[in-house]
């Protein structure tokens, strides 16, 4: 599952939307022709924010995209979102799917589907839920793996958020990077559509995916994008695909050459050494902070003193401008730092109350 012999990334390529027959027909045709597609998508049921927007056709759809599955002999996929949708799916010989961002994030849902799977040879792509929430997603992957097992994957395909983004979901590429941490057998994909919002920054987000170690893509793709019935920006045609696909570049995990390997190695030891400098130093920091607990408890003085927070944040960031550190992540940076100071602060003097 999920495999490519071809020199280029895993796609899952198709429309949002199914729309109808003569459409499947002609984009799995050129995609197949294209050498553009390794699983069809399409969505038969659409979650939709508001009520009123094309909510898919549902049913009827599935034997016309079984005809293509075999005709073309191409696996497709399609979202489900609770039992039924299984169940029809099933009855279709349709049996790869991919649980949308919305479903991710109900575990009643999720359990539903996981249940209606339970003795099938589906297939289950994971999408992360709308917000960022790790353990929804590493939950969801958790129960379709007790009953799908191996062919259980995830999809990348960012998050909602009112921060302002030129992408309609902030990636957060962090949080696929932990999913991977706690996964590392998963195949995880990148739905570069749904992050991007907007066609001419999915190449962008392709790229991104692929730098990271992420080894396939779900891009929508569609004969006429500008017609779509649902996410119009964000589709492709085959032809537009073929020119992402082939300025990407390629990256392995692991390295050829010798030398390349011995390199690497050099630069990691040394990053060790660092690391262990930092740790150390913050352990004397930390020392230093208990101290400070005891003199403050003392002295009948808060812990927590807000002009000597802002003067740290003021001093450190300029420090960090010196060394050509974001503002933004020595800020964080302290934030860590200095809320574990105060935890073990508040610690030490409740130690010396209860003694
Ligand atoms: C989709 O893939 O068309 C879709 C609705 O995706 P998401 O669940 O990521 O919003
Ligand atoms: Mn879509």
């Amino acid at each position: 599952m999920w495999k490519t012999e071809k020199n280029r990334p895993y796609l899952i390529t198709g429309p949002c939307s199914a729309e109808s027959e003569e459409q499947l027909n002609t984009i799995a045709n050129q995609l197949v022709e294209d050498h553009l597609v390794d699983m069809l998508r399409a969505g038969i049921w659409k979650p939709r924010t508001r009520p009123g927007s094309f909510e898919g056709l549902g049913e009827k759809a599935l034997p016309w995209l079984s005809a293509i599955s075999t005709r073309l002999n191409l696996p497709v996929c399609i979202e489900v979102a609770n039992s039924s949708h299984v169940e029809l799916a099933l009855k279709n010989n349709i049996t790869n799917f991919w649980i949308g961002a919305r479903t991710t994030v109900n575990p009643f849902y999720v359990q539903e589907i996981a249940d209606a799977l339970v003795g099938t040879n589906a297939s289950v792509l994971v999408k992360n839920p709308i917000h960022p929430d790790i353990e929804l997603w590493t939950g969801a992957v958790e129960r379709f793996q007790k009953v799908s097992g191996e062919e259980v994957g995830a999809i990348h395909r960012g998050f909602s958020s009112l921060q302002t983004s030129k992408y309609r979901n902030i990636p957060r590429w962090e949080i696929p990077i932990e999913l991977k941490r706690r996964f590392p057998e998963l195949f995880i994909m990148c739905d570069a559509s749904h992050i991007a919002g907007d066609r001419n920054l999915i190449a962008e987000v392709a790229q991104k995916s692929i730098d990271l170690g992420i080894t396939g893509l779900m891009i929508e793709t569609h004969p006429n994008p500008d017609q779509a019935l649902s996410d119009a920006k964000q589709q492709v045609t085959s032809q537009s695909l073929g020119l992402i696909i082939k300025q990407l570049v390629l990256k392995s995990s692991s390295a050829g050459s010798q030398v390349f390997i011995d390199q690497l190695e050099e630069l990691r030891a040394q990053i060790d050494k660092i690391d262990e400098d930092i740790l150390q130093a913050i352990s004397s920091r930390l020392e230093l902070t208990k101290e400070i607990g005891s003199y403050k408890k003392d002295n009948n003085v808060t812990v927590f003193q807000l002009e000597r927070w802002n003067e740290i944040l003021q001093t450190r960031g300029l420090t960090g401008d010196r060394l050509h550190l974001r503002k933004e992540f020595i800020h964080r940076l302290y934030e860590t730092i200095h809320s574990e100071s105060i935890r073990i602060q508040t610690e030490v003097i409740e130690n010396d109350l209860a003694s």
